[in-house]
């Protein structure tokens, strides 16, 4: 089968010829219906993240059951559901929670997951070691539903934990509005009364933003006047909460100047933006944060939101066999919303 490779650092992916896999005993082969294409992606292939080559990508993935492993129960043939991203160990505190993205063996598992270190969904086929790891549809589409794996579950947990911080009147920064950004500011919107301002450096991704409901959007291409735009809308107060999406030093440089006292700086995106944390760098009171993924119960909540309509993924299909030319949109930052690919 046809499969979008990892072969190092510096390295753009290869479409590669590989094993259909077939499931061991406690194993699940998933066909893929999509497999999202996320910026994390670009970080594995050009930072050096310490993954050893090579394995297929696609860490946000949802299909349907092709075979279930000897004694597997719970699923049969057809079943659709979307795979959890972070594999833990699946038994320590943190996964017994089902928070295995803050799996307390994770440097002993060699893989933090399929996509990240073990062979991923962007194929036509995926094995995923443990029935745990999959979560039902329901009605869902794959290919609709790929994104809600990381792009809304990331956001999620993220403005979950932020959220008994926050105060009704407060006003929410998220920076950058790709794929994960846009599902922030609709779960924003889905979870609290706060005032909403959306920033990117890119006036396509702001107009999206404000169709999807944010109350503001600001250009940050000059982080001194989107700093100054954003305080005189937020005045001396400053923001309750600002999700920076991006990390990357000129949003982290940003961030810094938007908080308010008693306020939380949360910072998702993996640009390597540096803060020199201390007395006097922030305003008294700043939580400072840098979640992981989410964990299995959140994606249930936000799988329930999806289905019931409250928030949903704007998703581009693209065939499994652009994703070299995906990657690089991705990059070039044309893609609105998440490209999904379809094998
Ligand atoms: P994306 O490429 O879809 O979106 C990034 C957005 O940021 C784009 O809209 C782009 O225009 C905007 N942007 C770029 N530079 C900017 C700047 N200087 N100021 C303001 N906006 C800017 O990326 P994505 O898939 O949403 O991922 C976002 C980040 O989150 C990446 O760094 C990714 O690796 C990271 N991530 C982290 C986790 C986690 O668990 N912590 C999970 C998933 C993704
Ligand atoms: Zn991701
Ligand atoms: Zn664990």
């Amino acid at each position: 089968m046809k499969a979008v490779r990892f072969v190092g650092v510096g390295k753009p992916a290869q479409i590669a010829d590989v094993k259909k896999p077939k499931p061991g005993p406690g194993e699940i082969l998933v066909k893929i219906g999509g497999a999202g294409v996320c910026h994390s992606d670009l970080h594995v292939m050009e930072d050096d993240l310490g993954f050893e080559p090579p394995f297929t990508l696609g860490h946000e993935n949802a299909g349907w059951i092709a075979e279930l492993g000897q004694g597997v129960s719970g699923f049969k043939e057809g079943d659709a559901v979307a795979v959890y991203g972070p594999w833990g160990c699946g038994y320590c505190h943190a996964c017994q929670l089902s928070m295995e993205n803050y799996c307390e063996n994770w440097a002993k598992l060699g893989t933090f997951g399929g996509g990240l270190g073990s062979d991923g969904g962007m194929a036509e086929y995926m094995l995923v070691p443990a029935a745990r790891l999959l979560l039902p549809l329901d009605g869902l589409s794959p290919t609709a539903a790929a994104p809600l794996s990381d792009a809304a579950l990331t956001p999620y947990h993220a403005i979950k934990r932020a959220l008994p911080l926050l105060n009704a009147d407060d006003t929410v920064v998220v920076i950058g509005v790709g794929g994960l950004g846009h599902m922030a500011v609709q779960l924003l919107r889905a979870l609290a009364p706060v005032r909403i301002i959306a920033a990117d450096v890119d006036a396509t991704k702001l107009a999206h933003a404000k169709q999807l409901g944010a109350d503001d959007v600001v250009n940050t291409a000059d982080v001194e006047e989107a700093a100054e735009q954003i305080r005189a809308i937020t005045g001396p107060r400053g923001a309750g909460l600002v999700l920076d999406c991006v990390g990357v030093q000129p949003t982290v440089d940003l961030g810094a100047k938007l908080l308010g006292r008693n306020s939380v700086w949360t910072i998702v995106g993996l640009g390597g933006g540096r803060h020199d944390f201390h007395h006097g760098s922030t305003p008294y009171g700043t939580t400072m944060s840098i979640p992981y993924w989410g964990s299995r119960g959140e994606l249930m909540e936000v799988i329930a939101m999806a289905r019931d309509g409250r928030i949903h993924p704007e998703v581009t299909e693209f065939p499994l066999d652009q994703a070299v030319e995906v990657y690089d949109k991705l990059k070039a930052g044309q893609i609105q919303g998440r490209a999904v690919l379809i094998p």
